[in-house]
């Protein structure tokens, strides 16, 4: 395991070299991952993952760019409304359907349901991978 970068820093993982933005290196995906735990005011940490090239020894690379906490709980509230929104809407759905709706991995959607469904914020029961509005 890499030590843990600075903030705004990326290292190659190849070739040790550091990069102070993004803008250095070329990206070339880049995806989200939402926090199952909103915390006390209700904001989920959104963290951004890329995979990048770097451009000193070419090699590709995958990490987390940044992570931003939606603070106006727009964020967080406008997943948890989709996720709500899909549930009700297609009454049963397996996760992994939510999660190519959603963009966000699999896990990521399971971990956050647990939560949803356990606070009753979401109306709904998990029977294996299947998500069944109540
Ligand atoms: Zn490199």
């Amino acid at each position: 395991m890499p030590r843990r970068s600075r903030r705004q820093g990326l290292i190659c993982k190849n070739c040790g070299s550091r990069f102070s933005s993004q803008k250095e290196v070329r990206i070339t995906k880049t995806w989200h991952v939402v926090s199952p735990f909103p915390d006390r005011d209700g904001n989920i940490t959104i963290s951004i993952f890329a995979i990048w090239i770097c451009p000193v020894c070419g090699s590709r690379n995958r990490g987390k760019l940044s992570s931003i906490k939606s603070d106006a709980e727009l964020k967080s509230k406008s997943y948890t409304q989709r996720l709500e929104e899909i549930i009700y809407e297609s009454r049963e759905i397996t996760v992994e359907e939510i999660a190519r709706k959603l963009g966000i991995q699999k896990n990521t959607v399971l971990k956050a349901l647990r939560y949803l469904i356990k606070e009753g914020i979401i109306r709904a029961k998990l029977e294996g991978e299947k998500v069944i509005a109540l």
